[in-house]
C-alpha cells in the first residue's frame, strides 16, 4: 500500500520537474564536493578612483574551477547554493581567500588596496556572520576597513529591520558597506540616511545605454549629486566605453569598474593589470588636458 502511494506520488512530478529536481540534486552534490576540495577561485576586477586616476581596490568575483567543465560563472551556481544553504560555507571560503590574497598584494605592491566581497541574502541571515568575519580578519591580518561588503539593495530592503541591526554590528567591526545593484530595488531615501553605508554601486543597466538614453543619464547625475550631499561614494559598474567614462567623470562619480579598463582577472595578473590601467589613465587625462 505504501509503495503504491509512493508510486502515485511520484507521478506528481512531470517529466520536466523530474529533470529539474534531479539537476538540482546533482548540482548540490557537486557543490558539496567542490566545497570540500576547495575548487572555487576568485577573479578580481579593479575599481578606479576618478579623481586620482589610481586603482584603489578590487571586487572579488567567484568562479567554480570545475575539473570537467572548466571555469563556471557565478550566475550558474550561486542561486542554487543560495537555495540549498551552501552559499554560507561558500561565502566563508570566498571571504577568507579574498582577505588573504589582498592582504598579500598590499604587502608586495605597497599599495593601500581594499577588497569588495559580495554577500547574498542567505548569508545575511546566518547568525554567525559577524563573528566569522571577525575571525577571518584576524586570521588573515587584513585591516577591517579594507574589507568592503557588497549587499544588494533588494537583499537589504527585504528585511530592513534585521538588516539595520546587522549593518550596525558590521560597522562596529570596522568593515565598510556598499549597496550593490543600486537603482534596481526600492530603497527608501530615508533609509539611506540611517544606514551606515559607505558607497552605492550604480547598476550596470543605468550605465550601458549612455549616451543614448537621456533618462539613464539623468538618473546617474541625480544619484551622484545626492550621494555627494550624503557623503557617500558612488561606484559605477559595467563601464564599457570611453564616452561612458567621460560622462561619469563629468558627474563626479567616485569610482568606476568595467570592461573598458579591465574584466575580472585571476589574482596573479592583478598587479600588472592595475599598473597598465594607471598608465592608460595618465595618457587619457593628459590628452584631455591638452584638448581643453
Ligand atoms: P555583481 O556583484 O553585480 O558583479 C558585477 C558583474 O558584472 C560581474 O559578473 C562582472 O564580471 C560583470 N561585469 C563587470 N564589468 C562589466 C562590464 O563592463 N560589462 C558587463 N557586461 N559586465 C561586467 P560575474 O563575475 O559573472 O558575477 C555575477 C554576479 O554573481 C555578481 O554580480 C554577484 O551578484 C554574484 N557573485 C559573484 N561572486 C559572488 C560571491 O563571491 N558571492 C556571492 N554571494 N555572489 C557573487
Ligand atoms: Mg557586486
Ligand atoms: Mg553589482
Ligand atoms: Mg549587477
Amino acid at each position: 500500500r505504501a509503495k503504491q502511494e509512493g508510486r502515485n506520488n511520484y507521478q506528481f512530478f512531470t517529466p520536466e520537474m523530474n529533470t529539474r529536481a534531479s539537476h538540482l540534486l546533482r548540482l548540490e552534490t557537486e557543490l558539496r564536493d567542490a566545497l570540500e576540495q576547495r575548487h572555487f577561485t576568485l577573479h578580481y576586477q579593479p575599481q578606479i578612483h576618478l579623481k586620482t586616476g589610481k586603482v584603489r581596490g578590487f571586487e572579488a568575483l567567484v568562479r567554480w574551477n570545475h575539473p570537467q567543465h572548466g571555469m563556471i560563472p557565478p550566475l550558474d551556481f550561486i542561486s542554487v547554493a543560495e537555495e540549498t544553504g551552501q552559499i554560507v560555507e561558500l561565502g566563508y571560503q570566498v571571504l577568507e581567500q579574498a582577505c588573504r590574497e589582498i592582504k598579500q598584494l598590499r604587502e608586495t605592491s605597497k599599495q593601500p588596496y581594499y577588497v569588495a566581497v559580495n554577500l547574498s541574502p542567505r548569508q545575511l541571515r546566518d547568525p554567525g556572520l559577524v563573528h566569522s568575519i571577525a575571525q577571518i580578519l584576524e586570521r588573515t591580518g587584513l585591516p577591517a576597513r579594507k574589507l568592503e561588503l557588497e549587499i544588494t539593495e533588494t537583499a537589504l530592503m527585504e528585511q530592513i529591520d534585521q538588516s539595520l541591526a546587522l549593518l550596525h554590528d558590521l560597522e562596529a567591526l570596522g568593515v565598510t558597506l556598499s549597496i550593490d545593484d543600486f537603482g534596481t530595488g526600492y530603497s527608501s531615501l530615508s533609509y539611506l540616511k540611517q544606514l551606515p553605508v559607505h558607497s552605492l554601486k550604480i547598476d550596470r543597466s543605468f550605465v550601458q545605454d549612455i549616451p543614448a538614453d537621456p533618462d539613464d543619464m539623468a538618473i546617474i547625475a541625480a544619484v551622484t549629486a545626492m550621494a555627494q550631499k550624503l557623503n557617500i561614494e558612488v561606484v559605477a559598474e559595467g563601464l564599457e566605453t570611453e564616452q561612458q567614462f567621460h560622462y561619469l567623470r563629468y558627474n563626479h562619480c567616485t569610482l568606476v569598474q568595467g570592461y573598458f579598463f579591465s574584466p575580472p582577472v585571476p589574482f596573479d595578473q592583478l598587479e600588472e593589470t592595475s599598473i597598465k590601467i594607471q598608465q592608460t589613465l595618465t595618457e587619457m587625462t593628459q590628452a584631455i588636458e591638452y584638448n581643453d
